[in-house]
């Protein structure tokens, strides 16, 4: 059995050709993208490295690690946001390779294999976030480095992430984002030390309405990013 919600991908099948717009619904990854890339490249160094992006969708995040240097390979289940992915490598020349494979089968095949392996804002579309940990925690080199982000799940969080963003600010489309699904820093930490993988950081990104900018921090209320290191 695979580890997706067809649900879940089609809402993002629905809108993948606005990927790269800059002021569609991934106004937000767009916004985001420069603080998560700085804060992988600044723990893991991506120039040389190995890199594997799960559920990269239309490669924002990809790219851009492309552009520090580093061979990245991205995977997703959606196939639009794919062939948006696809597609616009081949408009940017950038070098890069993706691949319609679920993490789990990837894992079987590729075991050990990467010196970063990052998956965000993924986790929270997943049926089983742990299984997506896991597979995650086998790809990746002893040694080498997991990033994960998502979305925290208490009242703010709530408030924040779907009742602000979806319904007030209108920065995402409704039912982008579903509570129940949302992943306490705790719970994903729990998940990974199971993986034998070892935190070694967790930071905030937080959204500053008025600035309409985001920003690294401590607050972790809402979005999360954290770091991991796999045991040798
Ligand atoms: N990681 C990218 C895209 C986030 S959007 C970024 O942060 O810029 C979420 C992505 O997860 C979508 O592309 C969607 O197709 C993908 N996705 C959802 N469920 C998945 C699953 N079970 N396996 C692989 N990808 C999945």
């Amino acid at each position: 059995m695979i580890n997706a919600d067809p649900q879940e991908l089609r809402k993002f099948e629905a809108i993948a050709h606005r990927w790269w717009d800059t002021h569609s619904d991934f106004k937000p990854l767009h916004a985001i993208n420069p603080l998560r890339l700085n804060y992988i490249d600044e723990r893991a160094a991506l120039r040389g490295k190995h890199v594997l992006d799960v559920g990269c969708g239309g490669g924002i995040l990809s790219e851009s690690m492309v552009r520090r240097g580093a061979n990245v390979l991205g995977i997703d289940l959606g196939e639009a946001p794919l062939s948006v992915a696809k597609l616009h490598a081949l408009d940017t020349q950038i070098d890069i390779h993706y691949r319609c494979i679920s993490v789990e089968d990837l894992a079987q095949e590729m075991p050990e294999q990467f010196d970063v392996v990052t998956c965000m804002e993924m986790l929270e579309h997943v049926p089983d976030p742990s299984s997506v940990v896991r597979a995650c925690a086998n790809l990746v080199k002893p040694n080498g480095h997991v990033f994960f982000s998502s979305i925290n799940r208490n009242p703010k969080a709530f408030l924040m992430a779907i009742v602000g963003a979806e319904y007030v600010m209108n920065m995402l489309p409704r039912g982008t984002h579903e509570y129940a699904k949302f992943i306490k820093p705790s719970e994903l930490e729990f998940a990974a030390r199971q993986a034998q993988l070892t935190i070694r950081d967790v930071s905030g990104l937080t959204y500053n309405p008025i600035f309409q900018n985001y920003r690294v921090g401590k607050d972790i209320d809402v979005n999360y990013m954290m770091h991991f290191t796999k045991e040798a």
